[in-house]
């Protein structure tokens, strides 16, 4: 629970703030960029929420927190929306996407995605367990499959996967972060879970990085830590930095993606992001270009 007597000096007066215990793991300011912001290493309330709208999407952020690094009065608590997350992204023809929010401490914050499709739900990468969420997924028709995009971003996997009695899959060479996983894609070639879904090897960032394809065009992009959207300078990323396994791989799996027609880029951590149609190819090339500099 946030403490006031942690409040970061950064935060904008009013209500809401973050505290000491933030692990800027970006969760806040990707999920709600209108309140929150990084600051040095941490992050901050950037400016306070104005009206109900505003309100509702800061709660959702208090929320979404991983580690309760974000407080406000007893009174505007009361008022964080029971039917928050999942919250809805885009609404694909196969399949409608969701935010799931409440970020594990576990996998840093990352992002976990619902996909709503004909097929059976899948759920890609988990959130914290949380009993309101998983009953928001019921109502939405359960979890047919869970895919974990890599070693990361695990989480409360078993806990998920024992509430919904779903098959998980992960990559056979990130497999010993899930042991329990009951699929396990090899090698490199894609893997068809249905006819508008896919799950694409794309080692880099680790050994066992998977992205999974909705949809064959404008199709949204689920892609773990292999890429996501940098909204200041315009760019997909692919991160070196961040890279823990073998960044000549990853950039060769970035290479892979080349020709996919994505609408809607979908990252685990860092900014998702939507593309025109033919934005993509270019964006791509303009990373590989930027990492070979
Ligand atoms: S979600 Fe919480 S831990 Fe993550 S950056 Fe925001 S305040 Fe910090």
């Amino acid at each position: 629970m946030a403490r006031p007597a942690q409040r970061l000096a950064a935060n904008a007066p009013g209500p809401f703030y973050v505290d000491a215990s933030c692990i800027d793991c970006g969760t806040c300011w990707q999920f709600d960029p209108q309140h929150f912001a990084p600051h040095g290493e941490a992050s901050h309330v950037l400016r306070q929420p104005q009206g109900d709208g505003e309100l509702r999407q800061a709660l959702l952020a208090l929320q979404a927190c991983p580690v309760a690094a974000i407080g406000t009065t007893a009174a505007l608590r009361a008022r964080t929306p029971a039917d928050g997350f999942p919250a809805l992204i885009t609404r694909h023809p196969a399949g409608d996407v969701y935010y799931c929010g409440w970020a594990s401490r576990r996998s840093f914050g990352a992002s976990s995605w619902l996909i709503v499709r004909p097929g059976g739900n899948v759920l890609v990468d988990v959130p914290r367990w949380s009993a309101p969420l998983a009953r928001r997924i019921r109502a939405l028709g359960g979890l047919h499959t869970l895919v974990l995009t890599h070693r990361d971003d695990v989480a409360d996997h078993d806990r998920w996967a024992r509430a919904f009695h779903c098959p998980r899959w992960i990559h056979s060479a990130d497999a010993d972060a899930a042991p329990a996983a009951e699929r396990r894609l090899e090698g490199r070639e894609p893997w068809a879970l249905d006819a508008d879904l896919q799950l694409i090897p794309t080692p880099g960032h680790t050994a066992g990085s998977l992205v999974v394809l909705l949809g064959e065009r404008n199709a949204v992009l689920f892609s773990g830590d292999h890429l996501w959207w940098n909204p200041a300078q315009q760019v997909v990323v692919a991160s070196e930095r961040y890279c823990w396994w073998n960044w000549p791989e990853q950039l060769r799996s970035v290479e892979r993606l080349l020709d996919l027609d994505v609408g809607w880029l979908l990252p685990g951590h860092g900014h998702s992001h939507g593309f025109a149609p033919g934005a993509w190819r270019l964006a791509l090339e303009q990373t590989l270009a930027d990492a070979r500099r």
